[in-house]
C-alpha cells in the first residue's frame, strides 16, 4: 500500500511529498512549485513521561489499557516513540508497572513499537533534600545489581535507561555494569562531588537527567555538579524546557554549552494535558494547575509539582522564547534524543522507518495534524 504525504520540510522549508510503501519511506520529492503551510517533521521522541491526560504511571495500579490509553495520547501530541518512567516506588509497584507495561507491548504491535524501552528514574538515588525532588524517601536505596537484574528479567530488557546518584556506593561499580549490558545510564537527583562526577564518566555515564532541576537550592558558586555535568563533554543534558522549570538564561547557557548533546523531555505527570483547575495528588495536598500550564502545590505556590507540558510544548517554548529555530527545536526533541538512544543519527530519508507528524503553524506555534507511526496512521486531527 502506497500513502503520500505532502507539506514543507521542516529543515528547508521547502514543499516535499512523501511516498511510503510498505511502512518505509520508499522516496521523498520536491515540489517547488506548491506552497504548502503543513509541515512535515520527524516524529517526537521523549526520554521521560510519567503520565499524561489522567493516566499516572507511578500510580501503583498502571494496567496495560492505561499504557495503550496513554501511547495514543501521545501520538495526538506527535510523539512516536518515548520510554515510560518509573520513579522510585516499593519494589512490588515496580514490578507491577513493569508488568503492564510488557502486557501492552505484547498486546498492539505498534505500542510495542513506540515504546522504546522503560526509564528507571531510582530508587537510586540522593537522601538530600533538593536533589531528591518528590521521590519517596522510604523507597530510596543504594545502588543493587541483584535487585535491578530481577526487573530487567521481568521487563524482557526492556530497561535501557537508568537515572541515579553516582555518590552513592557501589553505583561507580554498577554504572561499568550497566555500560557493558547496554543500558544507558544519566546522572541525576545527585548531589555528587566533580571527583565522583568524572568517575561515573570513566565508567560509562553518558547523560544528566533534566540538569538544573532536582538541585540543591543553594550551590558552592563553584566547584559543583552542575558546572562540572556542563563541562564533561561525554554528557548529554536533558532540559525539562516547558516555561516553568529552568529559566530561558539558563537554558540559553546550557544549550550552547552543549549545542550537538542538549535534548528536551516533558517530564509530564498525570496532569500534563489536562484543563487549568485544582486535582488532589498522591504526592500530597492539592495541585493547581493554571491556565499558563504551571502545575503548582496549591498551599505553597512556589513549588512546583511536576510539569504538566507535553514535549510539543517544550518545543514551542523553545521557538516562543527565542531558545531555538523551528528545525534546531524538533531535532532537539526527536533526531538527537532517538540519536543518544540508538547511538546512530538518523534522518528522514529513503528507507527509514516511517515516523512522521505532520504539524501545522499559528499564533500559539506547532500543533499536530497528522501522526505516522511505522508508516500507518495513527492520530489525524
Ligand atoms: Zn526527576
Amino acid at each position: 500500500m502506497t500513502t503520500t504525504i505532502k507539506g514543507a520540510n521542516y529543515k528547508t522549508g521547502d514543499s516535499i511529498e512523501v511516498q511510503i510503501v510498505d511502512n518505509l519511506i520508499s522516496q521523498i520529492v520536491g515540489h517547488p512549485s506548491e506552497n504548502s503551510s503543513q509541515i512535515i517533521a520527524p516524529g517526537l521522541v521523549d526520554l521521560q513521561v510519567n503520565g499524561f491526560k489522567g493516566i499516572d504511571l507511578n500510580s501503583g495500579e498502571l494496567t496495560e489499557d492505561e499504557v495503550i490509553q496513554i501511547t495514543q495520547f501521545l501520538w495526538e501530541e506527535g510523539v512516536t516513540a518515548f520510554l515510560p518512567t518509573l520513579i522510585t516506588n516499593s519494589s512490588a509497584k515496580i514490578e507491577s508497572a513493569i508488568d503492564a507495561i510488557v502486557q501492552a507491548c505484547d498486546k498492539k504491535v505498534l505500542v510495542g513499537k513506540s515504546i522504546l524501552g522503560i526509564h528507571l528514574e531510582g530508587p537510586f538515588l540522593s537522601k538530600e533534600d533538593g536533589p531528591r525532588g518528590a521521590h519517596p524517601m522510604e523507597h530510596i536505596q543504594n545502588p543493587d545489581w541483584q535487585l535491578f537484574s530481577e526487573w530487567q528479567e521481568r521487563s524482557g530488557n526492556r530497561i535501557k535507561k537508568i537515572t541515579l546518584a553516582p555518590e552513592l556506593p557501589g553505583a561507580v561499580e554498577f554504572i561499568g555494569r550497566c555500560a557493558e549490558v547496554g543500558v544507558l545510564v544519566s546522572l541525576g537527583h545527585t548531589a555528587a562531588s566533580p571527583e565522583k562526577i568524572q568517575e561515573a564518566v570513566k565508567a560509562g555515564a553518558k547523560m544528566s537527567t533534566h540538569l538544573g532541576n532536582a538541585a540543591h537550592l543553594s550551590l558552592p558558586r563553584h566547584p559543583n555538579y552542575i558546572w562540572e555535568q556542563l563541562a564533561s563533554d561525554e554528557l548529554w543534558i536533558s532540559l525539562i524546557a516547558d516555561g516553568f522549570h529552568l529559566p530561558e538564561s539558563v537554558i540559553k547557557v546550557f544549550t550552547k554549552v552543549k549545542p550537538n548533546t542538549s535534548i528536551l523531555v516533558s517530564d509530564s505527570t498525570k496532569f500534563a494535558g489536562l484543563s487549568a483547575g485544582t486535582y488532589s495528588s498522591h504526592i500530597g495536598g492539592d495541585i493547581e494547575l493554571s491556565t499558563e500550564g504551571r502545575l503548582f502545590m496549591k498551599r505553597s505556590p512556589e513549588l512546583l509539582a511536576g510539569s504538566a507540558q507535553s514535549l510539543l510544548g517544550c518545543v514551542n517554548h523553545m521557538m516562543k522564547s527565542d531558545l531555538a529555530n523551528l528545525p534546531t527545536a524538533i531535532d532537539m526533541a526527536s533526531l538527537k534524543p532517538m540519536e543518544l538512544m540508538s547511538g546512530t543519527l538518523q534522518k528522514l530519508n529513503s528507507k527509514s522507518p516511517t515516523d512522521i507528524v505532520v504539524f501545522e503553524k499559528g499564533k500559539s506555534g506547532l500543533s499536530v495534524i497528522k501522526t505516522f507511526k511505522s508508516g500507518q496512521l495513527v492520530f489525524t486531527r
